[in-house]
């Protein structure tokens, strides 16, 4: 074991040692948490955008339409950490792209820098990334990262290669692409032995519905500590995608839940799927959801604790892919008074609901939207049996 490797394990130790762990009671980028705690929605989570560059491009991608080859100087470091200080009740940053990691200099300059802030703050961070770039790049992160999120809906390498490069524009061979695979599965279980929290993350599609116990267990195999599962709502850059139905996601998720190894923390986000349904079979869902063992389901953070900050620009935006247009710039605003801003806004205020006796805080914006358009939320609430 070399030097680096023991101070960085030093740091992480003294870090961990003062916050409690992230575990399925307690999960700091979940909504609920801050309306139970203040009463009404409070910002608690910064996301920021550091990178539109990627060396993957996925059919799926939720920002695959802002995706670029080259890209200008991003704003200020200080002036990002200053909005940052300023936000008084913050529990987590998240850091987001492309892939953050694409170049040396953002991994230098910004993410180490911000993470080093959140542990010096007592904050949780976490970054999304499809960690398919050399070791290098993740280790300088590992020492001060809680969370590495990371996407995973293959079963194996030609999956991998056909959804990973989907829209690339050019053709990419099978051995590159299985090569970066082997890489991500590998970087994943390094990050996981260096004491990193790996989260992998599954869309519910068209290409996943059926083979997602299988996903899971590879998941499982690569030393994941946590497998999220979200259903895939397609973004504009992904709308050509086949939709599959809420009835098929809802046997995908009970496949999973028969077939899932109960030791892995499962987190499922933006379900379809409310306590208020009319719908029995979906509440039923719910209930077991709410029953199984080390199974949560958390509230949707954008617009509810969170906001996206785009750090070419300063622009603020409710999430990195949502077509509601900023809504103010940290040029000249504190993001505190941003977020107030935003639940003023009407799409703010149409999925602003809560049923405590549930944990509910209402619809993610574009699930309302995709299956909800006509439904008053605040006309409901939740069935409990
Ligand atoms: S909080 Fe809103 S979405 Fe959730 S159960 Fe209540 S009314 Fe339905």
């Amino acid at each position: 074991m070399n030097m680096l490797h023991t101070e960085n394990n030093q740091l992480r130790d003294i870090a961990a040692a003062r916050l409690a762990p992230l575990t399925p009671a307690n999960d700091p980028w979940d909504p609920i948490r801050s309306i139970r705690k203040f009463g009404r929605h409070r910002l608690t989570s910064v996301e920021m955008t550091v990178t539109n560059l990627c060396n993957m491009r996925c059919e799926h991608c939720a920002v695959g339409d802002t995706l670029v080859m080259a890209e200008p100087d991003k704003i200020p470091l200080q002036d990002m950490i200053r909005r940052l200080d300023e936000v008084e009740h913050l529990e987590t940053i998240s850091i987001t792209g492309g892939e953050p990691t694409f170049s040396g200099s953002t991994v230098r300059d910004y993410m180490v820098p911000l993470l080093k802030y959140a542990r010096s703050r007592g904050i949780r961070s976490q970054i999304n990334s499809n960690v398919t770039l050399p070791y290098s790049r993740y280790e300088q992160l590992a020492p001060y990262l809680d969370v590495m999120h990371i996407s995973f809906n293959y079963t194996n390498a030609d999956e991998f290669h056909q959804i990973g490069f989907a829209k690339a524009g050019h053709s990419v061979s099978r051995d590159a692409a299985a090569r970066l695979y082997d890489r991500m599965i590998d970087n994943a279980r390094r990050l996981s032995e260096a004491g990193v929290l790996v989260s992998a993350e599954s869309m519910i599609n068209y290409r996943t519905h059926d083979k997602i116990d299988e996903i899971h267990r590879l998941i499982v195999e690569m030393g994941c500590q946590r497998h999220e599962v979200h259903p895939m709502y397609p973004s504009s850059f992904a709308k050509d995608l086949p939709v599959i139905t809420r009835e098929q996601m809802r046997r995908s998720i009970e496949l999973l839940l028969s077939a899932r190894n109960p030791d892995v923390w499962m987190l499922f986000g933006t379900l379809p799927f409310y306590r208020c349904s009319d719908d029995k079979g979906e509440r039923e869902l719910l209930s077991r959801l709410a029953k199984e063992p080390n199974v949560t389901v958390r509230n949707d953070p954008d617009g509810r604790n969170r906001l996206n900050v785009n750090l070419f620009s300063g622009e603020v935006f409710v999430t990195d892919f949502s077509d509601v247009p900023s809504f103010g710039n940290i040029a000249d605003s504190r993001l505190d008074d941003l977020f107030d801003r935003w639940l003023q806004h009407p799409l703010a205020e149409g999925v602003n609901c809560h049923c405590p006796a549930a944990s509910c805080c209402g619809p993610n914006l574009l699930v309302k939207d995709m299956y909800y358009k006509d439904v008053n939320f605040h006309m409901r609430s939740a069935i409990l049996e």
